[in-house]
């Protein structure tokens, strides 16, 4: 079971995790992996950012106010003086240990990677003691243990893999005996370590992530994410009033909407459980009592085509254009060669088939190196005016439409009825040849409208199952290409 941050924010919120564990270790064992207190890797990561600046007093604030934070959970959940004395010692090391790093970064003027990573991770090393704490203080036997014991990953800082082997291995030495004594071991989610005990991280929102790898090296019956919403949703409830819980779904559909934004899971996610099949939930903390979302390697079999949507607003859009580009030897595997060299994350790309210009989104935070990267591939090209310009356009969205059977039901041709009628207008498309995603580029301003539109075109949501106002105009999947020319191909 993993709790995310929300799920641990305060001394109240963890009182109802130890209700949700209590309740579940009356049925089998149970691992429990936890996030940071909600907020607290962020300022941890702005910690690391003023040390590196050389702000002293900016980081000294924020390791106070993280003190002061888990302190007031310590004092609210943990009664029995010897053992609040006891946690109050094991975290005061590990705020101490994180001082000393962002010491020695300030000394440094460098942020290496190794440091962010451990001052990032301090967080969950904060977390899992506390939450191990407060459940024996509830006489919940447990044990905190640092996943860097347990998860074994390759040296990739920032977004590390595991390891599977070394992680069995690690798991069935480090954790079965705990079970094995009858005690909960409380682990820290988005934590590894390499073979050589370097600390890494698996990127942000990882500890779900952690929890499948988990899951899986000890061949769990299944995996439950506790978060702060009622499961995977046809969309996010934030930008989309009315989007409904979805009961069940295949993993390929939950990894679609992970990988382009669904932020209730992490991208990776499902990754570790692929090979095993192992049921994935995701319910609400705060209302146990909802059923949430099963997430199966087949999904349901009563589908309707559409099964969510989402959204990624931080991406920038790079244009690789010019009417000579046509001619430029292997110009597509140069530009993907050149932007993974940059470890650029393309999302997505798209090509009109007459070359005349090649699209790729990437995360904003990593655009302006995959540019440079290009512009560097291409060099001689942009010099004798083979190629017009590599440009920047952060001011797009992804919006994507997710669902394993829209193959042949004529979600292309609506989705496009449905966009035109509220006028939004589409700067790229993309869709996978497996039919299981179609990613649209609109305006930043557009996302909401592109959203709701799609939502009440396929009925999603609770508001959405009144008649449409208009009735769409099935153009079938064939008529997809909507641009003239367009022809595109989904970047996994
Ligand atoms: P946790 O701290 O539990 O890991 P996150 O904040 O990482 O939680 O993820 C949960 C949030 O993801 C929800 O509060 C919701 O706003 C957002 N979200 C985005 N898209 C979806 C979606 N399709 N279904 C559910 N939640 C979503
Ligand atoms: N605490 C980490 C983060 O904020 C990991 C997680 O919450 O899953 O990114
Ligand atoms: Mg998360």
């Amino acid at each position: 079971m993993k709790f995310g941050g929300t799920s641990v924010g305060d001394a109240t919120r963890i009182r109802k995790v130890i209700e949700i564990i209590r309740e579940a270790a009356r049925e089998g064992d149970v691992v429990v992996v936890v996030s940071a207190m909600s907020g607290v890797t962020n300022r941890l990561i702005e910690a690391a950012s003023q040390a590196e600046a050389g702000n002293r007093d900016a980081v000294d604030a924020i390791f106070q106010e993280l003190r002061d934070r888990h302190s007031a959970a310590v004092s609210a959940l943990i009664h029995s003086v010897e053992m609040r004395s006891r946690i109050s010692r094991e975290l005061r090391l590990v705020f101490e240990e994180g001082e000393r790093l962002c010491q020695g970064t300030t000394l440094l003027r460098e942020l290496t990677v190794r440091a962010q990573d451990s001052i990032s991770s301090l967080g969950e090393r904060l977390s899992a003691p506390l939450v191990a704490a407060a459940l024996a203080d509830c006489r919940v036997r447990s044990e905190a243990v640092e996943a860097t014991q347990v998860v074994v990953t390759d040296d990739c800082h920032g977004s590390a893999d595991p390891l599977t082997g070394p992680t069995r291995e690690r798991c069935e030495s480090r954790l079965r005996p705990i079970l094995q004594r009858g005690a909960i071991p409380v682990v820290t989610g988005f934590i590894g370590a390499t073979e050589k005990g370097v600390l890494t991280t698996l990127g942000r929102g990882g500890s779900d992530y952690s929890a499948t790898i988990l899951g899986a090296a000890l061949d769990a019956d299944e995996v439950t994410i506790w978060t702060d919403v009622d499961g995977l949703m046809t969309a996010d409830p934030r930008l989309v009033l009315g989007a409904t819980t979805i009961p069940e779904i295949s993993y390929r559909e939950a990894a679609e909407l992970a990988h382009f934004g669904a932020k209730v899971l992490h991208p990776k996610t499902l990754r570790a459980v692929t090979q095993c099949g192992i049921p994935l939930w995701i319910r609400n903390t705060f209302f146990p009592e909802r059923p949430g979302t099963r997430v199966t390697p087949a999904g349901s079999s009563a589908d309707q085509a559409v099964k969510g949507l989402t959204a990624i607003t931080d991406v920038t859009l790079i244009t690789v254009d010019g009417p000579g580009i046509v001619g430029i030897p292997d110009v597509l595997g140069r530009t993907f060669a050149a932007t993974a060299a940059a470890r650029g994350n393309v999302l997505l790309i798209s090509q009109s088939s007459s070359q005349n210009d090649i699209c790729l989104v990437v995360p904003s935070s990593g655009a302006e190196r995959t540019a440079e990267a290009l512009r560097r591939e291409f060099a001689r090209h942009l010099a004798h005016e083979k190629m017009d310009h590599i440009t920047l356009d952060p001011s797009v969205a992804i919006v994507t439409v997710v669902g394993k059977n829209m193959r042949g039901s004529g979600t292309v041709g609506r989705t496009f009825t449905a966009l035109s009628r509220e006028n939004v207008n589409l700067i790229a498309i993309a869709q996978g040849s497996s039919e299981c995603n179609l990613s649209l580029i609109v305006k930043q301003q557009e996302v909401k409208t592109a959203l709701h539109a799609i939502h009440q075109e396929f009925q999603l949501g609770v508001l959405d199952s009144r008649p449409l106002p208009v009735r769409s105009v099935d153009l079938g999947a064939a008529n997809w290409h909507y641009d003239s020319g367009q022809q595109t191909a989904s970047a996994d």
